[in-house]
Formats: C-alpha cells, structure tokens, sequence
C-alpha cells in the first residue's frame, strides 16, 4: 500500500503549486490525478492571463491570493522557465454608459490595492493599440495584467516538485476517503488504498464530489463554459495588449490578447452547465464572440482562426473561493470556486495551503536540499544559430525540425518523453513543446509525432493516444498504410 505525508488530489495547476511549496519541507508528497497527465481540466483552457486582482471582489480570499500572487511571476518564470510576457491591459470604454462605470473600476482597484490603474484619454488608448474602435471615449490602463504559458507553468510546478521528492500518481482516479476518528486517514483509488496523514482537495470542477467523500456536501459546482477562437500569427489585425472589455454585472466579457506565443486569442464565453464533461464549441458561442469582440476590435479577423477551443470553470454554488478545514473532520483541506484566477492564484494558493497545513499541526522542517531552479528543454527555435549549431553538434536530433509550423525538433520531442514527468500522448507533447498547435493543427507533424512516441515509448504506433485512455490516434490499416482516428 502507498504511504504519505500529504495527499494531494489534482494535478492542475493549483495541486502541483501546492506539491512544489511542500517540498520544501522535510516532507512525502504525493499528487494523484485521474487523468493520465499533468495539467488539470481548466489549467490547460484559459485565456493564460496572470491577473492583478484589480477587478476581484474586494475583500474576499480570492482579492488576498491574486493581488498578492501577481508580483511573484516574474521570479517564479525564471526559476521555473516558463515563458512569461508583460504586456498590460486596456480597458476602453466605447459607450457613454461605459465612460460612466470608469470611476467605479477604478475605485474597486484601488480597494483591492492595485494602485498603479490609471485612466487613459482615447488619443492615448488608440496609439497604444491602433486597431481598436475609433469611438472609444477614455479608459483605464492595467499595467501589471501580463500573459504566461499556462501549459508550461502546470509542468514546470510538477517537474520542479517532482525534483524536489514529490511523487505523481497519474491516471488514478480518488474514489473514496476513509475517515477515522474524525480525521481523514486514506485515499480509495483506483490504484488501491493510499495511506495520508493530511490530505488535500485541489479538484477543481470536481472538488464537490471530493468534498462529499468526507461527508460535506455544503456546495456544488456546475462547469461555466468559456469558449475561445485562437487566431494565426500572421493575422492582418492584432493588438499589443491585453484588451479587456467592461465588465457587466454578469461576466467579465470577451477580450482579445496576445499569448506568449504571438498567436492571438479572442474569448471567453460564460455559459453556465450541467454537465462537467461538455468541451464542445457552438456555432451560437463563437457568433457570440465575434459579435462582442468587434465592439472592441472592429476589424478582428476570425477567418484567421486556427482552432476554437473551449474551458470549464469551476462555479462553485454558492459562489467564492474557499479554502476550508472542518473541526470534526481533521488533517483535511477544502479547496473549492478556485474559478476564474486560479492560474494566477495557484502560486500564492500553494503557500496559503502549506500555511494551513502548518497550523493544523504538520510538521514544517526546512528541506535544506529545496532547489527552486528547474530547466526546461531547449526551445530550438528561441536559440541563435550559434547556440542551434552547438546544440545539434551535442545531439543531431535538433537538427531534425518535425514540427514546421512552430519550428519543433526531434530533440526536443526526445527529451519531452524523457523527462522525470513524462510526455506520453501527442496532446501531452503539444502542450509542452507546441508541436501541432501552429497554423497546420498537426496535419503535417502529427504522423511524425505519432512514430517518434512509439519508437521511444518501445510501443506500436496504433498504441498512442491522443490523450487519455481509448483516445487511439490510429484506427487501422487500409491497404498497408495508417488510418488516422482522431485528427
Ligand atoms: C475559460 C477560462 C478562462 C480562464 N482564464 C484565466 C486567466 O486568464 N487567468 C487565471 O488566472 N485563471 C483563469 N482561469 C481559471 C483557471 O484556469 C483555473 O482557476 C485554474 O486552472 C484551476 O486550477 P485547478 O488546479 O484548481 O483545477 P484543474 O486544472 O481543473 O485541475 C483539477 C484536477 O483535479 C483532477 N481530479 C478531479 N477529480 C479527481 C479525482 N476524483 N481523482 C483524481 N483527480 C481528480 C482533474 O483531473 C484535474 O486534473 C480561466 C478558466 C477558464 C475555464
């Protein structure tokens, strides 16, 4: 049977933040997680903005964690390696009923403690961001709202844990948790028993159905959907910055930012839904976008979308953020409305849990051998030729490009299946590398990406998934060659 110190349940970007911060101590960690990768459910399908928490409701856990978490990325992306942008924020109000909420946003800033949002004239606004609706009035400008690689942050905070002593346990599903005595002893899943002293609920959309295991049963969480288009690098009509529009008393609304990666992103929708496992975009939620998003940007051109996509936030019932502890059930810690920063707040969340913990009795002995510092693979094409030469004179496979559209080597695709956290799935290397994220969606690499997972995995390539169990890339054989399944 598994044993451990702290169990934590979820491998999202809020769980593997949590495992990074216990490492730190003298501790065993173990993150379990139902699906096959790191990277959680909302982790991997957000609009990978780390917010300033200008806009949280003022006084609230959720305002504490975002304000305080945003100044640290820029630390934790160079120790981590994680590509991170500042870009800043607009919000220009077009309307004349948009000029009027100004003061309030600015106010609820400064309540929140984000001091540096200042109002901008429309002149202002319109040479910062050329293409934006020529009628726009003023605005205010949100210096410190900046992009990120939310793929890379989730497996950064795991691989630099995972150095550090935490163990994963992925494709393991909780099914159950034994409390005795009024307090929390194990974890049933679909492993077998695993044996916790604390335990920790880092579910995200399932937090509630992890709750009920120990008999709380005080909220439910309903998915919010949020659907996105991504737009080609080379769209005629881009913006600089992140582009926020006033909120209303219902969502934040639909923007367009770039991401690190120089695409353009243009969303979300909030759609509120039954079920957790509905990841379909609609035509009616796209027209949605674009209808609301050429208020803001009137030329955005989405024919130059390369994919859609959407996410589900976790909208806890009755809403916040919460992080609990339960009197009658011990050693257990309740996270839950983890919804819409929770990529921002996952850093200060990892050392608000830890701090929970500690109070709660575990015991917080300095690991002397913490090493905050983890490397990521080479990014090929970031590199000088200088710096590409001697990297495919050490390992020819650089000099092997696979993926065309976003210059992705064999090397790179090596070492991603190599690493302590493995890439096992085409979507598993996708999200670390961006090997068929660019204008082609993996019609040119994918066959490749396919052969090179099975030589290295020592499988057939009718055995690679796109990503969780069942997902078979290849159907079969017709007339001696591939049958592509899930392209
Ligand atoms: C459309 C959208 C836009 C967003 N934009 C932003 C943004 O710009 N900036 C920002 O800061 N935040 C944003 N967010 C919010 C952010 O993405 C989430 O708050 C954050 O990713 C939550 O992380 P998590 O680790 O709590 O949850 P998840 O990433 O959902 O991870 C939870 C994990 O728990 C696992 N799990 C669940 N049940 C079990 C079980 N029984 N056994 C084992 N494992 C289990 C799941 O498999 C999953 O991997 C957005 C979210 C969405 C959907």
């Amino acid at each position: 049977m598994l044993q451990t110190d702290v169990l934590i349940i979820g491998a999202g970007a809020v769980g593997c933040a949590i495992a990074r911060e216990l490492t730190k101590y003298q501790l065993q960690v173990l993150v379990v997680d139902k699906n096959e990768d790191v990277g959680g459910d909302a982790s991997k399908s957000n609009s990978a903005i780390i917010h300033t928490g200008y806009d949280a409701p003022p006084g609230t856990l959720e305002s504490q964690l975002v304000v305080a978490a945003n100044p640290m990325y820029e630390k934790l992306t160079q120790e981590l390696d994680v590509p991170y942008k500042k870009v800043g924020a607009i919000l220009p109000a077009i309307t004349d009923e948009q000029f009027e909420m100004l003061p309030a946003l600015k106010e609820k800033a400064f309540k929140n403690r984000v001091y540096d949002v200042e109002y901008l004239t429309g002149e202002q606004l319109l040479a910062m961001e050329p293409n934006l609706n020529p009628e726009v009035k003023a605005g205010l400008y949100i210096p410190r709202e900046n992009i990120i690689d939310p793929f890379l942050l989730v497996v950064a905070y795991a691989e630099n844990a995972h150095q550090n002593g935490a163990r994963f346990l992925l494709g393991t599903k909780v099914t159950g948790i034994r409390v005795e005595d009024g307090k929390v002893v194990a974890a049933q899943t679909t492993a077998g028993e695993i044996k916790a002293t604390y335990i920790v609920n880092a579910a995200g959309l399932y937090c509630d159905e992890i709750a009920a295991m120990v008999g709380k049963n005080d909220y439910y969480v309903n998915p919010r959907k949020g659907q996105f288009y991504i737009l080609d690098k080379n769209t005629s009509v881009k913006v600089n910055h992140i582009v926020l529009p006033i909120p209303t008393k219902v969502t934040k609304g639909k923007l367009m930012c770039p991401t690190v990666h120089g695409n353009m992103l243009v969303g979300p929708t909030a759609e509120d839904l039954e079920d957790k496992q509905d990841y379909s975009t609609t035509a009616e939620g796209l027209a949605s976008i674009e209808a609301d998003v050429r208020k803001l940007i009137p030329k955005v051109n989405l024919k130059d979308s390369i994919t859609q996509y959407c996410g589900l936030r976790p909208n806890r019932n009755p809403e916040g953020l919460r992080v609990d502890t339960y009197d009658d059930v011990k050693n257990y810690v309740n996270l839950s409305g983890v919804r819409s920063t929770g990529l921002t707040a996952s850093v200060s969340l990892g050392k608000y849990v830890a701090q929970t913990l500690i109070e709660m009795g575990m015991p917080a002995k300095f690991n002397p051998n913490f090493n905050p510092i983890r490397k990521g693979i080479p990014r090929f094409h970031e590199l000088s030729y200088e710096e590409k030469d001697a990297l495919i004179k050490q390992n020819p496979l650089y000099g092997k490009v696979i993926c065309r559209c976003e210059t992705i080597t064999e090397g790179e695709i090596v070492d991603a299946i190599h690493r302590p956290i493995p890439a096992r799935s085409v979507d598993a290397i996708k999200r670390r590398l961006r090997a068929g994220m660019g204008r082609c969606q993996g019609g040119f690499c994918g066959p490749r990406v396919i052969e090179i997972l099975a030589r290295e995995l020592g499988v057939s390539t009718q055995e690679i998934l796109k990503n969780q169990p069942g997902s078979y890339m290849i159907a079969g054989q017709v007339r001696g060659e591939r049958v592509m399944a899930n392209v």
